[in-house]
């Protein structure tokens, strides 16, 4: 997970990007600034090539498992609900870049409020704020 760790001058970025967004608070939708957006859409690119990743591991593990007899079926099991969770992901990445694209990402799917950029750098594939229950 090369990225996420590139240390105290990422930071201190945040911090300056994050207080420009404060000052345009007021600014019509949508409300990330290009670079935050370009921040984002790094992370949930990773996320989802990370993901695709997973989910072909897993698939082809589960075909392994299934195919010896010795493996009892938790593993197998195991395998198969690791791949759901990976597609599951995927999805999710797949919709967030889809929303960058058409302008709607980063409003909450409760309450259409927008999200704030801190809460959308540390989970980028959230649809909702912090108030509102996940869809
Ligand atoms: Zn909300």
């Amino acid at each position: 997970m090369g990225v996420r760790g590139s240390s105290q001058q990422e930071g201190a970025r945040v911090v300056q990007t994050f207080t420009d967004h404060q000052a345009r608070s007021s600014a019509t939708w949508p409300v990330l600034t290009r670079e935050q957006l370009a921040r984002v859409r790094a992370a949930v690119q990773e996320t989802l090539e990370d993901h695709r990743r997973h989910l072909q591991e897993n698939e082809e593990l589960f075909r392994v498992l299934v195919s010896d007899p010795s493996v009892d079926a938790g593993e197998r099991q195991a395998a198969r609900v690791a791949a759901a969770k990976a597609a599951e992901i995927c999805q999710e990445a797949e919709g967030a870049l889809a929303a960058m694209d058409d302008g709607t990402y980063g409003r909450c799917a409760g309450c259409e409020q927008d999200i704030p950029f801190e809460r959308l750098e540390a989970l980028p594939l959230t649809q909702t704020c912090v108030a509102c229950p996940q869809p």
